[in-house]
């Protein structure tokens, strides 16, 4: 019998532990494995391999992306890295033009010295997906809703595009959660996570993951999985464990208070603009609809004025702490191009819209009310 989504975040993959029937799956804090005789194991040989708390966490998050495999690493970006060491110097890849500046980062200045070769397109469209397409295009890379502009990509749509040629789709999944939205049932090939955001919840862990169907493509994951050796130790895996358990409950009042939150900023004098998927008024509200079964806990928006505006609101904020990162419990605000988007180039921050009175809100699950009296005082 297949359960609802928030009863499978308590209990699929999840066994009460073999020897002692410990309810709570056990921190395994082990390097290594006891074999009664020479290649005699009990499965475990060395945690770099496979560790059990890793494996009780890969199952569950296989199940909530409606995935067959899952497989965690030592961060967002070492998972993207293993897909990118699926590829071969002198590939292709055709990536969104609104990246985590760290993604991009990974792609123009560590891939393409290994012989990676990159386009950047408005993936909104999906027609400037197939135009960049070429014969050596072996991978689509999008990220939907993006970061920091909530652009959507139609993930179905361009799914069928990179298909037709032959080439894989990697949807970053950070900013929805499978709560929301979970690409792998729209067509992509292979889901990625960092789960340093709303998957562990906390702001405790760095930690990512790919989740994903086909058997060929997991057990060449895994290989190098083992290989590169970029792999979480077993208490971290334990601490997403613990996370994932409220990641329904989360979820829904993550969305609750963005969307209010979101709404209050729009009629706010001294905003210019709000950009959330959850407003009628965001230009593919009707796509953000579709492909998705909520609008997340992200807001965007342009204040009134430049960068002198952005500092003093962001210096009098109280509740909302001002840093990087988001998807935690605590209401998270930030500059993207000073702080997350650095990393970006001013003329591409330019080119994509990633203007100096542009602030990002990762919205909490305190009360909304005093999420959005803290807003009222900075703003006034
Ligand atoms: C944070 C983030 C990453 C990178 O993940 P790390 O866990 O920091 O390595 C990738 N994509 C998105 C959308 C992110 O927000």
């Amino acid at each position: 019998m297949s359960h609802q989504f928030a009863t499978r975040a308590v209990h699929a993959g999840i066994e009460p532990e073999a020897t002692s029937g410990a309810v709570m799956t056990p921190i395994f804090q082990t390097s290594t494995y006891a074999q009664a005789s020479p290649g005699e194991h009990k499965g475990y040989e060395y945690s770099r391999t496979d560790n059990p708390t890793r494996t009780v966490l890969q199952a569950q998050l296989a199940d909530l992306e409606s995935a067959n495999h899952a497989l965690v690493f030592a961060s967002g970006l070492s998972s993207i890295d293993a897909v990118l060491n699926t590829l071969s110097a002198g590939d292709h890849i055709v990536a969104g033009d609104d990246l985590y500046g760290g993604t991009y980062r990974l792609f123009t200045k560590v891939a393409e010295r290994r012989g990676l070769q990159f386009s950047f397109v408005r993936a909104q469209d999906p027609q400037a997906v197939e135009a960049a397409m070429t014969d050596r295009t072996k991978l689509v890379w999008l990220e939907t809703p993006t970061n920091p502009l909530l652009n959507l990509v139609d993930i179905a749509a361009v799914s069928k595009i990179a298909h037709a040629k032959g080439a894989l789709v990697g949807v970053d999944n950070t900013f929805r959660s499978p709560y929301f939205q979970r690409p792998l049932e729209l067509g992509a090939d292979i889901v990625m996570h960092s789960m340093t955001k709303y998957l562990n919840g906390h702001s405790d862990v760095v930690m990512g993951a790919l989740m994903l169907r086909d058997q060929g493509l997991y057990e060449r994951l895994k290989f190098l999985q083992n290989s590169i050796g970029a792999v979480p130790g077993p208490f971290d895996c334990w601490l997403v464990l613990r996370g994932l358990k409220t990641l329904a409950l989360r979820m829904r009042q993550h969305a609750v208070g963005a969307q209010a939150v979101a709404e209050w900023l729009e009629q706010h004098p001294k905003v210019e603009r709000v950009l959330y998927p959850g407003l009628a008024s965001h230009p593919q509200h009707e796509l953000a609809k579709r492909q998705a079964d909520g609008f997340g806990g992200m807001i965007t928006f342009f204040i009134k004025g430049g960068l002198e505006e952005s500092r003093r609101f962001l210096s009098t904020v109280k509740l909302h702490t001002l840093a990087e990162s988001l998807g935690g419990v605590e209401s998270l605000i930030e500059h993207p191009a000073i702080m997350t988007h650095a990393s970006v180039p001013p003329e591409v921050r330019a080119q994509i819209g990633l203007t100096d009175n542009l602030i990002r809100v990762s919205v909490g699950i305190e009360a909304v009310e005093d999420l959005i009296a803290d807003l009222d005082q900075a703003l006034g």
